[in-house]
Protein backbone atom coordinates (compact mmCIF):
# COMPACT_ATOMS: atom_id res chain seq x y z
CA UNK A 1 0.00 0.00 0.00
CA UNK A 2 1.07 3.38 -0.94
CA UNK A 3 1.84 5.82 2.26
CA UNK A 4 0.68 9.42 1.86
CA UNK A 5 3.36 11.91 1.40
CA UNK A 6 2.08 13.36 4.44
CA UNK A 7 0.86 10.65 6.69
CA UNK A 8 -0.71 11.39 10.03
CA UNK A 9 -0.17 8.51 11.81
CA UNK A 10 4.19 8.91 10.60
CA UNK A 11 4.84 11.71 13.49
CA UNK A 12 4.34 11.75 17.09
CA UNK A 13 1.56 13.77 18.60
CA UNK A 14 2.22 17.72 18.74
CA UNK A 15 0.61 19.99 20.90
CA UNK A 16 -1.21 22.47 18.33
CA UNK A 17 -1.33 22.08 14.52
CA UNK A 18 -0.14 25.24 12.65
CA UNK A 19 -3.48 26.66 10.99
CA UNK A 20 -2.63 27.69 7.58
CA UNK A 21 -4.91 29.71 5.14
CA UNK A 22 -4.28 28.12 1.68
CA UNK A 23 -4.66 30.72 -0.64
CA UNK A 24 -5.67 29.87 -4.31
CA UNK A 25 -7.56 26.93 -2.72
CA UNK A 26 -9.02 25.76 -6.47
CA UNK A 27 -5.98 26.22 -8.30
CA UNK A 28 -3.64 23.17 -9.19
CA UNK A 29 -0.92 23.61 -6.24
CA UNK A 30 -3.60 24.84 -3.73
CA UNK A 31 -5.80 21.78 -4.30
CA UNK A 32 -2.68 19.44 -3.90
CA UNK A 33 -2.00 21.63 -0.99
CA UNK A 34 -4.89 21.71 0.76
CA UNK A 35 -5.39 17.43 0.52
CA UNK A 36 -1.77 17.74 1.58
CA UNK A 37 -2.34 19.71 4.97
CA UNK A 38 -5.26 17.51 5.69
CA UNK A 39 -3.61 14.59 5.69
CA UNK A 40 -0.71 16.17 8.20
CA UNK A 41 -0.72 15.63 11.27
CA UNK A 42 0.68 19.01 12.33
CA UNK A 43 -1.15 21.01 10.13
CA UNK A 44 -4.86 22.70 9.89
CA UNK A 45 -6.72 23.71 6.96
CA UNK A 46 -8.08 27.15 8.93
CA UNK A 47 -8.90 29.03 5.71
CA UNK A 48 -9.37 28.14 1.69
CA UNK A 49 -8.97 31.44 0.10
CA UNK A 50 -10.02 31.37 -3.17
CA UNK A 51 -10.84 34.56 -5.72
CA UNK A 52 -13.47 32.28 -7.60
CA UNK A 53 -14.93 31.77 -4.35
CA UNK A 54 -14.37 35.56 -2.99
CA UNK A 55 -18.13 37.30 -4.55
CA UNK A 56 -20.40 34.10 -3.40
CA UNK A 57 -19.70 35.37 -0.18
CA UNK A 58 -19.22 33.22 3.44
CA UNK A 59 -22.68 32.16 3.58
CA UNK A 60 -22.53 29.68 0.12
CA UNK A 61 -19.65 28.04 2.56
CA UNK A 62 -20.91 24.91 2.86
CA UNK A 63 -21.02 23.01 6.70
CA UNK A 64 -17.96 22.75 8.32
CA UNK A 65 -15.54 23.75 5.12
CA UNK A 66 -12.90 26.52 6.15
CA UNK A 67 -13.95 30.17 5.32
CA UNK A 68 -12.69 31.50 2.08
CA UNK A 69 -12.11 35.05 2.65
CA UNK A 70 -8.55 36.28 4.24
CA UNK A 71 -10.46 39.60 4.92
CA UNK A 72 -12.24 37.85 7.53
CA UNK A 73 -9.59 36.22 9.12
CA UNK A 74 -8.00 37.54 12.57
CA UNK A 75 -4.38 37.47 13.38
CA UNK A 76 -5.22 35.10 16.72
CA UNK A 77 -7.04 32.17 14.07
CA UNK A 78 -4.13 31.84 11.80
CA UNK A 79 -0.67 31.07 11.94
CA UNK A 80 0.66 31.03 8.04
CA UNK A 81 -0.17 31.58 4.50
CA UNK A 82 0.36 29.42 1.43
CA UNK A 83 -0.08 30.92 -1.66
CA UNK A 84 0.08 29.94 -5.25
CA UNK A 85 -1.63 32.74 -6.84
CA UNK A 86 -0.72 34.81 -9.75
CA UNK A 87 1.60 38.05 -9.85
CA UNK A 88 -1.28 40.25 -9.62
CA UNK A 89 -2.76 39.10 -6.51
CA UNK A 90 0.29 39.42 -4.67
CA UNK A 91 0.58 43.22 -3.84
CA UNK A 92 -3.24 42.82 -2.05
CA UNK A 93 -2.47 39.28 -0.09
CA UNK A 94 0.72 41.29 1.32
CA UNK A 95 -1.72 43.63 3.18
CA UNK A 96 -3.62 40.75 4.39
CA UNK A 97 -0.36 39.45 5.46
CA UNK A 98 1.32 42.96 6.99
CA UNK A 99 -2.51 43.19 8.75
CA UNK A 100 -2.09 39.20 9.90
CA UNK A 101 1.72 39.29 10.94
CA UNK A 102 1.90 35.56 10.16
CA UNK A 103 4.22 33.35 7.66
CA UNK A 104 3.77 33.75 4.53
CA UNK A 105 4.97 31.02 1.75
CA UNK A 106 4.71 32.51 -1.90
CA UNK A 107 5.17 30.14 -4.46
CA UNK A 108 4.12 32.84 -7.45
CA UNK A 109 5.89 33.33 -10.44
CA UNK A 110 6.27 35.78 -12.66
CA UNK A 111 6.74 38.40 -10.12
CA UNK A 112 6.44 42.55 -11.43
CA UNK A 113 8.47 44.47 -9.27
CA UNK A 114 5.11 45.88 -7.26
CA UNK A 115 4.74 42.52 -6.32
CA UNK A 116 8.70 42.31 -5.28
CA UNK A 117 7.98 45.50 -3.41
CA UNK A 118 4.90 44.11 -1.43
CA UNK A 119 6.55 40.54 -0.55
CA UNK A 120 9.64 42.96 0.92
CA UNK A 121 7.00 45.23 2.81
CA UNK A 122 5.73 42.16 4.33
CA UNK A 123 8.77 41.09 5.17
CA UNK A 124 9.26 43.75 7.40
CA UNK A 125 6.73 42.81 9.87
CA UNK A 126 6.21 38.72 9.00
CA UNK A 127 8.49 35.67 8.13
CA UNK A 128 7.88 36.15 4.31
CA UNK A 129 9.46 32.98 1.63
CA UNK A 130 9.33 33.38 -1.49
CA UNK A 131 10.36 31.11 -4.17
CA UNK A 132 9.51 30.05 -7.69
CA UNK A 133 11.09 26.08 -7.16
CA UNK A 134 9.91 24.33 -3.86
CA UNK A 135 11.41 21.34 -4.91
CA UNK A 136 14.34 19.96 -3.11
CA UNK A 137 15.42 18.67 -6.80
CA UNK A 138 15.72 21.82 -7.40
CA UNK A 139 17.78 22.91 -4.11
CA UNK A 140 20.43 20.64 -5.10
CA UNK A 141 20.48 21.50 -9.05
CA UNK A 142 21.05 24.90 -7.51
CA UNK A 143 23.92 23.37 -5.84
CA UNK A 144 25.55 21.50 -8.43
CA UNK A 145 25.64 24.07 -10.84
CA UNK A 146 26.98 26.36 -8.33
CA UNK A 147 29.76 23.99 -7.88
CA UNK A 148 30.24 23.68 -11.70
CA UNK A 149 30.42 26.99 -11.95
CA UNK A 150 33.19 26.66 -9.91
CA UNK A 151 34.72 24.30 -11.02
CA UNK A 152 34.95 24.87 -15.18
CA UNK A 153 37.39 26.58 -16.59
CA UNK A 154 36.82 29.82 -18.95
CA UNK A 155 35.40 29.04 -21.83
CA UNK A 156 32.62 26.52 -20.43
CA UNK A 157 29.12 28.20 -21.31
CA UNK A 158 25.60 28.12 -20.00
CA UNK A 159 22.42 27.49 -21.84
CA UNK A 160 18.99 26.43 -20.56
CA UNK A 161 15.99 24.84 -21.86
CA UNK A 162 12.73 25.05 -18.97
CA UNK A 163 9.47 22.76 -20.32
CA UNK A 164 6.27 23.39 -18.73
CA UNK A 165 2.57 22.97 -19.84
CA UNK A 166 0.60 25.21 -21.74
CA UNK A 167 -1.27 26.93 -18.65
CA UNK A 168 1.75 28.57 -17.20
CA UNK A 169 1.30 32.40 -17.97
CA UNK A 170 5.32 33.20 -17.59
CA UNK A 171 7.68 32.73 -20.06
CA UNK A 172 10.63 31.74 -19.39
CA UNK A 173 10.66 29.95 -15.62
CA UNK A 174 10.84 31.86 -12.48
CA UNK A 175 13.54 28.82 -12.00
CA UNK A 176 15.27 29.69 -15.23
CA UNK A 177 15.95 32.52 -14.26
CA UNK A 178 16.95 31.65 -10.63
CA UNK A 179 19.44 29.25 -12.42
CA UNK A 180 20.95 31.63 -14.96
CA UNK A 181 21.59 34.59 -12.67
CA UNK A 182 23.37 32.08 -10.09
CA UNK A 183 25.74 30.69 -12.87
CA UNK A 184 26.57 34.27 -14.33
CA UNK A 185 26.90 36.03 -10.70
CA UNK A 186 29.38 33.06 -10.08
CA UNK A 187 31.34 33.35 -13.36
CA UNK A 188 33.92 36.11 -13.60
CA UNK A 189 32.76 38.66 -16.10
CA UNK A 190 36.24 40.38 -17.54
CA UNK A 191 37.60 39.13 -20.72
CA UNK A 192 34.83 40.84 -22.59
CA UNK A 193 32.29 38.30 -21.15
CA UNK A 194 28.69 39.80 -21.79
CA UNK A 195 27.08 37.88 -18.63
CA UNK A 196 23.08 38.85 -20.30
CA UNK A 197 20.60 36.37 -21.12
CA UNK A 198 18.55 35.96 -24.15
CA UNK A 199 15.04 34.71 -23.95
CA UNK A 200 14.66 32.45 -27.34
CA UNK A 201 16.85 33.73 -30.62
CA UNK A 202 15.01 34.43 -33.75
CA UNK A 203 16.52 36.05 -36.92
CA UNK A 204 20.12 37.45 -37.59
CA UNK A 205 21.79 37.10 -34.25
CA UNK A 206 24.75 37.47 -35.21
CA UNK A 207 27.51 35.22 -33.27
CA UNK A 208 26.70 34.31 -29.55
CA UNK A 209 28.77 36.39 -27.19
CA UNK A 210 30.73 34.94 -24.34
CA UNK A 211 28.85 34.78 -21.46
CA UNK A 212 25.53 35.01 -22.74
CA UNK A 213 23.09 32.92 -21.44
CA UNK A 214 20.40 31.86 -23.18
CA UNK A 215 17.47 30.55 -21.86
CA UNK A 216 14.31 28.74 -24.19
CA UNK A 217 10.96 28.02 -23.23
CA UNK A 218 8.96 25.19 -24.14
CA UNK A 219 5.54 24.58 -23.54
CA UNK A 220 3.18 21.25 -24.24
CA UNK A 221 -0.25 20.47 -23.16
CA UNK A 222 0.83 18.50 -19.88
CA UNK A 223 3.67 18.70 -17.66
CA UNK A 224 4.81 19.50 -14.18
CA UNK A 225 8.00 21.22 -15.20
CA UNK A 226 11.80 19.78 -16.40
CA UNK A 227 14.82 22.02 -16.47
CA UNK A 228 17.89 21.25 -18.79
CA UNK A 229 21.20 22.97 -18.10
CA UNK A 230 23.30 22.32 -21.17
CA UNK A 231 26.99 23.19 -20.42
CA UNK A 232 29.48 23.20 -23.39
CA UNK A 233 33.07 23.80 -23.46
CA UNK A 234 35.98 22.48 -25.53
CA UNK A 235 35.36 19.14 -27.09
CA UNK A 236 32.77 18.03 -24.69
CA UNK A 237 29.53 18.91 -22.81
CA UNK A 238 27.34 18.03 -19.48
CA UNK A 239 23.73 18.35 -18.98
CA UNK A 240 22.05 18.43 -15.54
CA UNK A 241 18.21 17.52 -16.07
CA UNK A 242 15.70 18.22 -13.14
CA UNK A 243 12.13 16.63 -14.31
CA UNK A 244 9.15 17.55 -11.72
CA UNK A 245 7.44 14.16 -12.34
CA UNK A 246 4.32 15.82 -10.81
CA UNK A 247 3.46 18.72 -8.52
CA UNK A 248 3.69 17.02 -5.23
CA UNK A 249 7.36 17.80 -5.22
CA UNK A 250 6.36 21.39 -5.27
CA UNK A 251 3.62 21.37 -2.18
CA UNK A 252 6.10 18.80 -0.28
CA UNK A 253 8.93 21.26 -0.22
CA UNK A 254 6.58 24.27 0.28
CA UNK A 255 5.09 22.66 3.60
CA UNK A 256 8.11 21.90 4.71
CA UNK A 257 9.47 25.63 4.40
CA UNK A 258 6.00 26.68 6.26
CA UNK A 259 6.87 24.71 9.29
CA UNK A 260 10.42 26.02 9.08
CA UNK A 261 8.57 29.51 8.52
CA UNK A 262 6.52 29.54 10.96
CA UNK A 263 9.44 29.80 14.05
CA UNK A 264 11.06 32.20 11.97
CA UNK A 265 11.16 35.97 13.32
CA UNK A 266 10.34 38.75 10.14
CA UNK A 267 12.00 38.87 7.48
CA UNK A 268 12.19 38.70 3.64
CA UNK A 269 14.02 35.37 2.29
CA UNK A 270 13.92 35.31 -1.41
CA UNK A 271 14.90 33.36 -4.13
CA UNK A 272 14.48 35.33 -7.07
CA UNK A 273 17.05 36.72 -9.73
CA UNK A 274 18.81 39.89 -9.85
CA UNK A 275 20.55 39.20 -12.97
CA UNK A 276 20.59 41.20 -16.58
CA UNK A 277 18.14 40.17 -19.12
CA UNK A 278 16.94 41.34 -22.12
CA UNK A 279 14.16 39.56 -24.78
CA UNK A 280 14.76 37.98 -28.25
P1 LIG B 1 -3.64 27.80 -11.16
O1 LIG B 1 -4.05 28.79 -12.20
O2 LIG B 1 -4.07 26.38 -11.30
O3 LIG B 1 -4.14 28.29 -9.70
C1 LIG B 1 -4.09 29.62 -9.26
C2 LIG B 1 -5.34 29.85 -8.42
O4 LIG B 1 -5.21 31.09 -7.75
C3 LIG B 1 -6.62 29.91 -9.26
O5 LIG B 1 -7.59 29.01 -8.74
C4 LIG B 1 -7.08 31.36 -9.12
O6 LIG B 1 -8.48 31.51 -9.17
C5 LIG B 1 -6.50 31.69 -7.75
N1 LIG B 1 -6.36 33.13 -7.48
C6 LIG B 1 -5.93 34.09 -8.31
N2 LIG B 1 -5.96 35.28 -7.69
C7 LIG B 1 -6.41 35.06 -6.44
C8 LIG B 1 -6.70 35.90 -5.33
N3 LIG B 1 -6.50 37.22 -5.39
N4 LIG B 1 -7.17 35.33 -4.19
C9 LIG B 1 -7.38 34.00 -4.13
N5 LIG B 1 -7.15 33.15 -5.16
C10 LIG B 1 -6.68 33.69 -6.30
O7 LIG B 1 -2.05 27.91 -11.07
P2 LIG B 1 -1.02 26.88 -10.38
O8 LIG B 1 -0.52 25.93 -11.40
O9 LIG B 1 -1.59 26.38 -9.12
O10 LIG B 1 0.20 27.88 -10.09
C11 LIG B 1 0.00 29.05 -9.31
C12 LIG B 1 1.32 29.83 -9.27
O11 LIG B 1 2.32 29.04 -8.63
C13 LIG B 1 1.90 30.18 -10.63
O12 LIG B 1 2.53 31.45 -10.54
C14 LIG B 1 2.93 29.08 -10.88
O13 LIG B 1 3.94 29.47 -11.79
C15 LIG B 1 3.45 28.92 -9.48
N6 LIG B 1 4.10 27.63 -9.16
C16 LIG B 1 5.17 27.69 -8.35
C17 LIG B 1 5.78 26.54 -7.91
C18 LIG B 1 6.91 26.65 -6.91
O14 LIG B 1 7.48 25.62 -6.53
N7 LIG B 1 7.23 27.85 -6.44
C19 LIG B 1 5.31 25.29 -8.35
C20 LIG B 1 4.20 25.26 -9.20
C21 LIG B 1 3.58 26.44 -9.60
Amino acid sequence: MTRPPFGKSERAPIERPIRVAVVGAAGRMGQLLSAAIEEAHDLELAFAVERNLAPLGEEARAEGEPPTRLEHAAPEELDAVIEFTTARAVPAIAREVERLGVAWVSGTTGLDEEGKAALAAAGRVAPVLSSPNFSLGIAVLRRLLERAARLLPEGWELEIVESHHGAKVDAPSGTALVLADQWVQRRPLDSGRSGSQVHGRSGRVGPRPAGEVGIHAVRLPEGAGEHRLLLGGRGESLELIHRAHDRSAFAHGALEALRWLTAQPPRLSIRWTTGRSKSG
